[in-house]
């Protein structure tokens, strides 16, 4: 078998070899062996964010966008309003979700390089009293941005609202504490920093909150309140669980412990993302952020100034020396991504810049 490329990519990523061996085998959804991984992921994901005593966290089938979209239906009652702060294609995928649905909606728009900040969160909070909640995306993964989750989650709760956080790319690396930081609702997925497969994703959501959902899903397969309930009484999945993911994600959140949980996780990704950073600096290569708001998740550069770039044939480059990148998000300028995450085997993100470093003098040759 040829390698198999790493992915630079915000998921799904390239997964231990170990936890991909974890999938050689089948599990019966009802057998109490398989029931005794799904509530030790629940009980695993909880810890991670010390939420243990005031939240319940309630897997589903599906992506990310699943879970959020079960997250907005079922915890934003029909006749809630939400406040989206948007920075980028995840917090406009959000804001969809609420029109889908026919939740109210009311958005502060920002630039794609710029963070979202609390007091405007503040402002519009006071003037608006009709607001129930605001969706917020921690790392804003189409640019990288880190937007202030402290910061937010303070003026949330200062105004007595609900606060729904999107975490996808986040939660497992960078630090969130529920003791310290109000939210009602963080959402992410398997296949993200906790470095599982994709297939499902999860809702940790406060048990107050939860407790007074039933009835506001909009949909059957969507509804977290209904999942939840079945989970408690039965400890299986309501309808069939992704059965060879969740016990990949249990192995991973093992190996993940084993690291030393989200300071080192977060660590290890600082250090690829500086590694990135200096390494394509050298190459010429210009990252579209400032330092200051760049999450060290996933990173923008500006294409490279060469005559005849074209981000496919540069693409095919790099994986042909074993990498694959994502094309960028931004809607005015040419630019690609570079994730921070993920198992990037022995020579780690060096190797990810030396593999760029030679398709870059190829391009310039051929030019
Ligand atoms: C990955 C991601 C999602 C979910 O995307 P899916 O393609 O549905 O897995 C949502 N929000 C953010 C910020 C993400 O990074």
């Amino acid at each position: 078998m040829t390698q198999v490329p790493y992915l630079l990519t915000p998921g799904p990523l390239t997964t231990s070899l170990a936890t991909k061996q974890s999938m050689l085998r089948d599990w019966g959804s009802w057998d109490s062996d398989f029931n005794q991984i799904t509530r030790r992921v629940r009980e695993r994901l909880l810890a991670i964010v010390h939420a243990t005593e005031t939240h319940e966290c309630v897997p589903l089938q599906g992506s990310g966008t699943f879970s959020v979209e079960a997250a907005i239906g079922t915890l934003v009652p029909r006749d809630g309003h939400i406040l989206v702060p948007q920075n980028g294609a995840y917090c406009q995928r959000i804001a969809r979700i609420c029109r889908v649905l026919g939740r109210k909606l009311t958005t502060i728009d920002y630039a794609e390089d710029a963070a979202v900040r609390a007091d405007d969160i503040e402002r519009t909070l006071a003037a608006n009293a009709g607001i129930t909640h605001v969706a917020l995306v921690h790392c804003e993964t189409s640019a990288g941005i880190l937007n202030p989750l402290q910061a937010v989650a303070e003026v949330v709760a200062r105004h007595g609202r609900s606060l729904i956080v999107d975490a996808m790319s986040s939660f497992g690396a960078l630090e969130i504490d529920a003791r310290a930081t109000p939210f009602d609702a963080i959402i992410a997925a398997s296949g993200k920093c906790l470095e599982g497969p994709p297939g499902m994703a999860f809702v940790i959501a406060r048990r107050t909150v939860l407790e007074r959902a039933e009835g506001n899903s909009h949909s059957l397969a969507m509804d977290l309140y209904d999942q939840w309930v079945y989970m408690q009484k039965t400890t299986q999945w309501r309808y069939t669980p992704p059965t060879h993911v969740v016990a990949a994600f249990d192995a991973a959140i093992e190996q993940y412990l084993r690291e030393g949980g989200c300071a080192a996780r977060g660590a290890r990704y600082a250090g690829n993302c500086r590694t990135l950073l200096s390494g394509f600096g050298q190459l010429g290569l210009r990252s579209f952020l400032p330092a200051e708001i760049q999450a060290p998740i996933i990173v923008t550069f500006h294409a490279p100034r060469l005559p005849q770039y074209e981000f496919k044939s540069f693409y095919e480059a790099v994986k042909s020396h074993g990498y694959l990148l994502y094309p960028g998000k931004l809607t005015a300028i040419e630019t690609f991504r570079v994730g921070c995450m993920g198992q990037l085997g022995e020579r780690g993100m060096a190797g990810a810049v030396a593999a760029v470093a030679e398709v870059l003098a190829e391009l310039t040759a051929a030019a």
